[in-house]
């Protein structure tokens, strides 16, 4: 099953990653935080990954199909269970439904998910050849993948930054940082692009979904302790000590995927 990303579309030309286009205006304060937050997160978080378990593409495929309306502790208690019983794109795509629902109730909307697994199995086996495709262009083609499933599968597998990771947690926090209040996904990724260098693409969109899955969080921001306090024009809290402590601060709590809080309320 594994796979990597030299192996991937090998049988077929890679499609050029088309990536939304802007349309808007950046003034020069928000390319200035823009800039000021890059380098801030980068140091708050050097390798960021992400935090569904997965071995290849096919199984950070399926395991962020699952995790859409769900959590990615949920998943990674689910998938082990999956991909021991189904190992395979094949095998999943002639898996009895019934029997993937058994498996994957705990993620919520389990009937969708089941028949979203499997039609997406059986893309993967009938135009693909069993290999998970390594460009946006051919992702976005199976049943159930969006850009940013696609982007999550590029980024974190083939190190591919065809675009930028846009969940619910990066719209939450480019509101907060004053890029935007714009809801829809395609235009906040447009947004991203234009803001964050292209090399960075790859690993800016993990930083910043782990930076609203730990500190910058829906319900209890932790604005005294967030290393951008002093760039974030939301900021609700005097900041705690200088900004790299609270960089480092960050790193522990999201290398340990929220179990080490050195700075704990
Ligand atoms: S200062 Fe507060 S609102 Fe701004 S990014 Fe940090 S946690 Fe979020």
């Amino acid at each position: 099953m594994a796979r990597s990303a030299s192996s991937a579309g090998k049988s077929r030309a890679r499609p050029v990653a088309a990536v939304p286009r802007f349309d808007g205006t950046v003034t020069d304060a928000v390319r200035e935080r823009a800039a000021e937050i890059h380098r801030r997160l980068r140091k708050a978080q050097p390798s960021p990954q992400v935090e569904l378990d997965h071995t290849d593409a096919w199984t950070l495929l399926v395991a962020t199909i699952l995790a859409a309306r769900s959590n990615d502790r949920t998943i990674n208690g689910i998938t082990p269970q999956l991909f021991a019983r189904w190992p395979t794109p094949a095998d999943l795509a002639a898996a009895p439904q019934e029997q993937v629902e058994v498996v994957v109730k705990r993620s919520g909307f389990f009937r969708q998910k089941a028949a979203a697994i499997r039609k997406t199995a059986q893309a993967v086996v009938a135009e693909f050849g069993g290999e998970v495709p390594a460009s946006m262009e051919e992702l976005i083609t199976l049943p159930g993948v969006a850009r940013k499933t696609a982007n999550v599968v590029l980024a974190s597998v083939f190190r591919i930054g065809s675009g930028i990771i846009v969940d619910l947690h990066v719209t939450r926090i480019v509101e907060r940082f004053g890029f935007t209040t714009d809801k829809d996904a395609k235009k906040i990724e447009a947004l991203l692009c234009v803001l964050f260098p292209k090399r960075s693409w790859v690993d800016v969109g993990h930083r910043l979904v782990l930076h609203g899955r730990h500190v910058c969080t829906a319900r209890k921001p932790r604005c005294g302790h967030c290393p951008l306090n002093e760039v974030c024009p939301s900021a609700a809290d005097e900041p705690v000590g200088r900004w790299s402590a609270r960089a480092r601060w960050e790193q522990t709590l999201a290398e340990s995927r929220g179990e080490v809080d050195t700075f704990a309320d």
